[in-house]
């Protein structure tokens, strides 16, 4: 759509029935930053069916408005029926901002309504602002554009994309990247009920039968506070053995570099990285990983990373904040051992954690 009169922030809330996704509250942190700098209201879009007392939820995670569409034919998220409801919506109302979560939904959903409404979209964002823009080759000066900035070229550089020409500005933006905004039971925010019309027509090309939840036993590396993450210099699975005990002990959980992944020691779903994860655990431990720009990317939140590699010139050593530069399979088990002992004496992992950084002397081992 070319421009014209457009205004607000909008933000996509997927849900799968029983809550909504946590990725959508980490939008609508973002969203409401972006809406505050340019004076906007921040949206979202809500649709499903029996679904209305996760608009009250919206709303005091951040959300000004949330525009309800509830029919039983959207009881469950297929494609074009969804895309069709968000199209006419945004089309109608003239959102001058849209962003969805770069999961499985936003991702097929984004491109679809981008494309029918001849849009510009950003996929898979690591960040997002907002500001002015001046084309240099016009000098024509844009207002309230959004910086949709994501890896491009593999990683080597960081991209700024934007969109001047047409409405609205399009993203999806990676999990994981943006902290949780803090919950305001007491917020008000207005519920908008949206009447749509769904026809037996070709937006129902797709009929669902059964919904079976899949049982992936994955890595919950998302809400993790400790990740131990093994590299290729963990040397195979059976490396990994040490890196799992230190999880253990840390009651934390185990990352993963690609490499190690690719070599098939251990599952894609402790990967971290441009193509894994990305999280922002409070510690991060980097074991017999380099620190690629892909993998650093993933992690780069962490509040804390410690290195243990045994080449002193190691990338990761630029990101991490403590270094230990030595053979893992050397220092593990004295870290393992040493933590074990600490934990004993001390019943909390706070405490220990605590204990950790004052007792133990984070120096490099040589
Ligand atoms: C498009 C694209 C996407 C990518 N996505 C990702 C991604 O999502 N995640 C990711 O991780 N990578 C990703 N990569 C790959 C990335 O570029 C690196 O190849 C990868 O991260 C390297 O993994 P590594 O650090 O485990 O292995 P290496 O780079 O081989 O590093 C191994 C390290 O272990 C150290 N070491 C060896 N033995 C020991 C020992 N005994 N004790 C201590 N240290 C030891 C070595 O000194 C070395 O620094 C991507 C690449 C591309 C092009």
């Amino acid at each position: 759509m070319s421009k014209g009169d457009f205004s607000g922030v909008w933000i996509y809330a997927g849900h799968d029935g029983s809550k909504i996704d946590r990725a959508t509250l980490e939008l609508l942190g973002v969203g409401r930053k972006i809406a505050e700098k340019i004076g906007a209201e921040l949206s979202a879009v809500l649709i499903g069916c029996g679904i209305k007392h996760f608009a009250y939820e919206l709303i005091s995670y951040g959300a000004d408005k949330v525009y309800l569409v509830e029919h039983e034919e959207l009881k469950y998220y297929t494609t074009l029926p969804y895309a069709k409801v968000l199209t006419d919506l945004i089309a109608g109302e003239k959102p001058e901002i849209v962003l969805f979560a770069a999961n499985t939904t936003g991702r097929d959903l984004a491109p679809r309504i981008a494309a029918r409404l001849k849009t510009g979209l950003t996929a898979d964002c690591t960040d997002l602002d907002v500001g002015d823009y001046e084309d240099k080759a016009s000098g024509k000066l844009y207002k309230n554009i959004l910086y949709q900035i994501r890896p491009a070229f593999g990683g080597d550089v960081i991209a700024t994309i934007v969109t001047p020409e047409r409405r609205p500005q399009m993203a999806t933006v990676r999990p994981g990247i943006f902290e949780l905004p803090k919950k305001n039971p007491g917020r008000d925010g207005e519920i908008i009920q949206c009447r749509i019309e769904l026809g037996k027509n070709e937006e129902q090309a797709v009929e669902i039968l059964k919904i079976v939840k899949e049982e992936r036993g994955e890595a919950n590396l998302k809400d993790a506070k400790i990740i131990v993450g093994g590299g290729r210099g963990v040397g195979g699975p059976e490396g990994f053995k040490l890196i799992r005990e230190l999880a253990k002990v840390l009651s934390g959980q185990v990352g993963a570099s690609r490499a190690a992944v690719d070599a098939g020691w251990i599952s894609y779903s402790h990967q971290i990285g441009l193509t894994g994860q990305t999280v922002r655990p409070d510690i991060y431990i980097a074991c017999g990983i380099s620190g690629a720009v892909q993998h650093v990317i993933g992690v780069k939140n962490a509040k804390i990373i410690i290195a243990i590699n045994k080449d002193p010139h190691a990338p990761i050593f630029d990101f991490a904040d403590y270094g230990i530069v030595g053979d893992l399979f050397e220092i593990l088990p004295v870290l393992i051992e040493k933590l074990k002992n600490i934990k004993a004496k001390h019943k909390t992992l706070r405490k220990m954690v605590n204990v950790q950084f004052r007792g133990l002397t984070w120096k490099t081992i040589k």
